[in-house]
This record gives structure tokens, C-alpha cells and sequence, in this order.
């Protein structure tokens, strides 16, 4: 968003009354986000193991949303639906978008998009993101609003560090902040600090701990110039083609071996805004993008709609807020920057489609209406919740669809005869579709498309790392 709107919106920024917030009396925000995060490995959602400690700590101060949904299980449609509140039909940020010639491209945001940073940051708050690389990238639009915008793939323990560095020489200073802290930690490669895996596996004495062990060797190997880029793709993949179970719980413990680290740092963060008596004057949001699957449904990696791809954490710590509420009625991503917004008091722009999640309490009665997720690319699929049913689609040339009752059966593996359903989800699709390319129309969100080579090299280096391109 650009000129005269952005002076209009800064005009109407209600004035808040101090209330014990940042630099102005007006509280801080602080988005954690950690990149491809199932909710129910966290132990606070019911994981066996104890991997978050300190995030469940956190929990039990604030309020938890057990059923939070992402709208696609992929980087960069998720985060624009965050920072945009409109559906990935609308906004066209797919990680890729595979056009007619062969050749993939790489969707941007419009500038006539309106981010949560940049209504945040015409209303008077300091705005800035220290994210991970990979889709989380200028070229991508997804640094709209951010007054201060870096962004490089250094795992969670820098990411922290520099989010700590940032708030040392930015918090309290006369405005409130917006800071968003993002990190791919969890994601592919899982290479957890040696010993971490541990914690989870200590008995597991199968072949995946020589490739962890190669992996680790070949991810430090001094000649390589970006050898984690083939980390994944060399020697993992392969050995989880050859996977029994055990080997894959195995996989399952590096990744919840991953998470306990990001607990520990997130423990160093929540630290400090204690030490510095920031805590109470910043409202702390933690969430996901998008899940991971452990071939729960045949596959590895986050490319599929069922639930371990699209439930996600939602956890909020408001300043005088509620201690240990647990939401079970339904939350989107869609909804996170409106319900922001409505605590804030302020205006959500008018092309934002989520609604308020009224965080201190309330039931949106989203199942009854019913609500989507979908993925384009490598085959387009599609989720639809409502009256306790979740619809999967397949929405290529094979056009079969499964139906689940996730109450009875919450990891889909019973698929009901109930061609019904199907019907009503397809049906329900297309509505969503139609207001999608709408709002699109409406507010101009028609995305920039554009090739690789729009990207620098370090950039093209750092997304091959996390397997999304070839270099
Ligand atoms: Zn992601």
C-alpha cells in the first residue's frame, strides 16, 4: 500500500490510552514463528515426548488454540495468508507456480496488497523481521511493512541472537515494536546439535544413525561450499525410500530434537523480555506455517492437506490476558492478523478476509460454516472442514476425494463411504474459489510472477538448502 491511503490510516490510528505498553503505552508485539511446526509434537498439545518444556510454560500463561489450521501446507502461501489475511487464491503466493511452458514460477505479493506489518507500522510502531531466507524474501513481496527486513538461513540460535540484538538497540524507544522472528529450524535437514537426538531416541540403533552421522560430516565439510544443499537430497532421501517404522520414529526424534532446541531458545527470549520488564508490555504470539508429515499418509516433507501438514500451534500471551485458556473451537491463520488488529483497536484493512478470533475468550463457529486449505503444486489438493467432517480432495485429473470424522478417527486413516460429503466439499470449494478471485479482483492483489534467476545467488543457494529448487 502506497501515499495518500497509508496518510489516511495514520490519521485514523485511534489513540490508545497508555496501559501499560511499549514505548508509548501502547503494547509491543513479537510474532515467533517457527517454520514447520506440527502442533502435536509439542508436548503442551499432547506429544508423548517432552520436547517444550518451556513453550508449554509459556502456554500455561496465556491461551492455547488446540485447532489452529493453516490454509496451505507450504512456505510462502501460508505466510503471505498471515501477513495478508486473504486466502492463497487470492493472493497467488504459491511456492511455485508451474506455467504452461515447463518453466516454474515464483509468485510475488502486490504492492497493492496490505500487510499486518504496514498497518502496524502506519499506526505508529516500529516494524521489523529477522527471518531464516529460503521464501521469506523480498522477491517474494513478504517484506511489505517491515522498516527494518533481514533475512538469511542461520537456524534458530543466530535467528534469536539477532532478534535479541535488535530489541537491545530498539525496544523502548519512544514507539512500540512489531518484530517477527521466524526460524526454519525444523524444517529439512533435520541436524540437531550432536547429543540432542538423545533425548528422543537413545535406544534406536538402526541404520538412520550412520546417515545422520554422514549427513552431519557432510554438512561440515570445509570444501563444500553450500553442502547443506545437498544434504537432503544425497543422503537422506535415499535412506528414507529403504524406511521401516523405526527408522522413521527415528526421523520423527532428530525433529523433536530439533524443537527442543528452539524451546531453549525461545526460553532465551522470554528471558530477556522478563529481565527487561518487557513481558508484561508485549503481546507474544507463537505459531507454524505449516506441519510436517512423517509418511502418516505415504509421504516426508509438507506437500500433502492432512492434518500433521496443516494443524499448527497458535499460542498468545496478552499483557493482563487470560492464564491458561485452552481454545478448542477452531482458529485459521487467516484470522491471526484481524484478531491482532481488534486487540490492538484498530481497523482491519478492508480486504482482509479472517475474522476476529476474540482471543479472550469466544467461538467464531467456524465448523459450522466450514473452512479450506489447499496446495497447488505437486498436485493440487484441497481440505474442507465443517460439521465435524474433513473432506480431502484430489483435484487433478483423478478426482476422488476421502472423507474422515476427526473426532473418531483425528489421523485419517478410516476414510468413510460418504460420497455426500464429497459433493458438499466440492461445492463448498468453488464458493470459496469464486470470493477469492473476487477479492483478488477488488483489492488488486494479482501477483508479480517471476523466474529464478529474479533471485540473487546466495539466495538461490540458500532455497536449494531447503530442497525447494534446483541451482
Ligand atoms: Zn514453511
Amino acid at each position: 500500500m502506497r501515499g495518500v491511503a497509508r496518510l489516511l490510516l495514520l490519521l485514523a490510528a485511534p489513540a490508545l490510552g497508555a496501559c501499560g505498553g511499549g514505548g508509548d503505552g501502547r503494547p509491543n508485539v513479537i510474532l515467533f514463528l517457527i517454520d514447520t511446526l506440527r502442533a502435536d509434537h509439542l508436548s503442551c498439545y499432547g506429544h508423548a515426548a517432552n520436547t517444550t518444556p518451556n513453550l508449554d510454560a509459556f502456554a500455561r500463561e496465556g491461551i492455547l488454540f488446540e485447532n489452529c489450521w493453516a490454509q496451505a501446507p507450504q512456505t510462502a502461501p501460508s505466510h503471505a495468508t498471515l501477513f495478508t489475511s486473504t486466502e492463497p487464491a487470492a493472493h497467488g503466493i504459491w511456492n511455485d507456480v508451474p506455467s504452461p511452458s515447463g518453466e516454474v514460477l515464483h509468485p510475488a505479493l502486490a504492492d497493492g496488497a496490505v500487510t499486518l506489518a504496514e498497518v502496524l507500522r502506519d499506526a505508529g510502531w516500529r516494524t521489523a523481521a529477522i527471518a531464516d531466507g529460503g521464501w521469506l524474501i523480498p522477491e517474494r513481496g513478504l517484506d511489505q511493512g517491515f522498516e527494518h527486513f533481514e533475512s538469511r538461513t542461520r537456524g534458530v540460535v543466530d535467528r534469536v541472537q539477532r532478534g535479541l540484538e535488535w530489541l537491545e538497540d530498539n525496544a523502548d524507544r519512544g514507539r512500540p515494536f512489531f518484530l517477527f522472528l521466524h526460524t526454519y529450524e525444523v524444517h529439512t535437514p533435520y541436524l540437531p546439535p550432536p547429543g540432542y537426538e538423545d533425548r528422543f531416541a537413545a535406544d534406536y540403533r538402526g541404520p538412520m544413525r550412520e546417515v545422520l552421522a554422514r549427513a552431519r560430516a557432510y554438512a561440515a565439510s570445509p570444501e563444500i561450499a553450500n553442502p547443506l544443499t545437498d544434504v537432503q537430497k544425497k543422503i537422506v532421501n535415499p535412506a528414507l525410500a529403504e524406511a521401516d517404522e523405526a527408522d522413521t520414529a527415528f526421523v520423527a526424534a532428530l525433529y523433536d530434537a530439533e524443537l527442543s532446541l528452539v524451546d531453549e531458545q525461545f526460553a532465551l527470549l522470554i528471558g530477556w523480555l522478563r529481565v527487561h520488564d518487557l513481558l508484561d508490555r508485549t503481546i507474544l504470539i507463537v505459531t507454524s506455517d505449516h506441519g510436517e508429515e512423517f509418511a502418516e499418509h505415504g509421504e516426508f516433507g509438507h506437500k500433502q492437506v492432512y492434518e500433521e501438514c496443516l494443524r499448527v500451534p497458535l499460542l498468545i500471551r496478552l499483557p493482563g490476558g487470560p492464564r491458561g485458556l485452552r481454545r478448542r473451537d477452531p482458529a485459521r491463520l487467516l484470522d491471526l492478523a484481524p484478531s491482532l488488529l481488534a486487540e490492538l483497536g484498530l481497523e482491519p484493512p478492508a480486504a482482509m478476509a479472517g475474522r476476529d478470533l476474540a482471543w479472550r475468550g469466544g467461538d467464531l463457529g467456524l465448523d459450522a460454516d466450514g473452512f479450506v486449505a489447499e496446495t497447488n503444486h505437486p498436485r493440487r489438493q484441497a481440505a474442507w472442514r465443517s460439521g465435524g467432517r474433513k473432506v480431502v480432495l484430489r483435484l487433478g485429473p483423478d478426482r476422488g476425494g476421502q472423507v474422515f470424522d476427526l473426532a473418531a478417527d483425528p489421523d485419517e486413516k478410516r476414510p468413510m463411504d460418504e460420497p455426500d460429503w464429497i459433493g458438499r466439499a466440492r461445492t463448498a470449494l468453488e464458493a470459496y474459489h469464486e470470493l477469492a478471485t473476487d477479492r483478488r479482483e477488488k483489492f488488486g492483489l494479482q501477483p508479480r510472477l517471476q523466474g529464478l534467476e529474479d533471485l540473487d545467488p546466495e539466495q538461490r543457494a540458500e532455497l536449494a538448502q531447503l530442497g525447494y529448487v534446483d541451482q
